[in-house]
């Protein structure tokens, strides 16, 4: 058939390493010899290409990587904007838009999303535009898909007590205002406290007004302070706790692992890496690569800067507590509000105080 291309997907499912420390499987490694045998048998002046995929190449056999068989590695990675926009385009090829519709917008709003989310979002945009009895995909359509996708739809039959209502709306506001009022951070585009089907009982969406490639440490721990800001703010005006919080600290907890384990961002263990990336290409999980002695101290300075950044948040929502009572109330009146209206009041706020005093006159706590 020369000249041809020989496509194998998921090549990890025969090209799994011999070692027999991960048990061995006869079948399959008779598949891979076989394999191999046939690899040696082209002929390279034929024009014969063969491609292989795989999630996993670093459990690949390391006979399969020799000069000759699969000897050139092409990452495909998370695409950049640009790379988001062409995706876009394939996608909405087949789809009817609207003359609002601006992907390069929507690519720029859809930083970290990969191929499968894009495909996932646009066909999201044409459903909602069916549904609504449109002929076509209009801007609006694809941004709330864009929602859709991250946080679920809207669920209208969850009912929540009024209590509840006003702890969800301040959880948020509390993320929403660290993240206001502090520098390094990502602009807040949108809070709302309407149920989700992903479970969650509102969110706060941050977008990035520009892609970013590399993070400092004083972003990352204004990060942290943003993700404790929810349950500070419980804490700032009710003096309780709910389950609430526990997806921002787990999130919170795995970033401060990782600055601390891979990232040398503390000043115990300095440059040391205290763990290794197992699969760099599926979920980045990670394993401990130290003594347990060093482990376990790891976890105290895990806690230490977690304890740290929290009592940073509470304190800034303590000394802006007007400012959180006035746009949680906004909040729980409108149900979803857009990052230009949190500004507004933000903004509003600092006018009011002498400049260059904001930080050094805490508002009065309102009742
Ligand atoms: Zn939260």
């Amino acid at each position: 058939m020369a000249p041809a291309i020989v496509f194998i997907d998921e090549i990890d499912a025969i090209g799994r390493t011999r070692d027999s420390r991960f048990g061995g499987n006869d079948e399959r490694e008779q598949t891979l010899n076989q394999l191999l045998a046939e690899l040696d048998g082209f002929d390279s002046s034929k024009g014969v290409v063969i491609l292989a995929a795989t999630n996993r190449p670093e459990i690949l056999d390391k006979a399969l990587l020799r000069p000759g068989r699969f000897d050139r590695r092409i990452t495909v990675d998370r695409p950049n904007l640009a790379g988001r926009y062409q995706t876009l385009r394939v996608h909405t090829k087949n789809i009817k838009l609207a003359e609002d519709v601006d992907l390069n917008k929507i690519a720029q709003a859809t930083a970290g999303a990969v191929g499968a989310d894009l495909a996932n979002l646009v066909n999201e945009a044409a459903l909602r535009a069916v549904r609504m009895g449109r002929k076509a995909v209009n801007q609006e359509d694809l941004l709330i898909s864009f929602e859709v996708v991250i946080a679920g739809t809207e669920k209208k039959g969850t009912v929540l007590t009024d209590m509840e209502k006003r702890m969800v709306s301040y959880h948020e506001v509390g993320h929403a205002l660290i993240a206001a009022l502090q520098k390094h951070t990502q602009p807040v585009s949108k809070i709302t406290i309407v149920p989700h089907t992903s479970g969650a009982l509102g969110y706060t969406l941050q977008m990035p007004e520009e892609e970013k490639f590399l993070s400092s440490k004083e972003e990352l721990i204004t990060e942290l302070e943003t993700l404790l800001g929810g349950r500070a703010a419980e804490q700032v005006v009710f003096g309780s706790m709910t389950t609430g919080a526990a997806n921002d600290i787990e999130r919170a907890t795995e970033l401060a692992r990782r600055m601390i384990t891979q990232y040398g961002m503390s000043e115990r263990f300095g440059l040391m890496a205290l763990s290794t990336v197992s699969n760099p290409y599926l979920d980045g999980s990670t394993m401990m690569n130290c003594a347990d002695v060093t482990a376990a101290q790891a976890d105290e300075e895990i806690k230490e800067l977690l304890a740290k950044c929290y009592d940073k948040a509470c304190q800034v929502l303590r000394e802006n507590r007007g400012l959180l009572d006035e746009i949680a109330l906004f909040l729980l009146q409108k149900e979803t509000i857009t990052g230009d209206e949190l500004m507004a009041y933000v903004n509003a706020d600092k006018q009011q105080l002498p400049a260059g005093e904001e930080e050094a006159t805490p508002e009065e706590p309102e009742a």
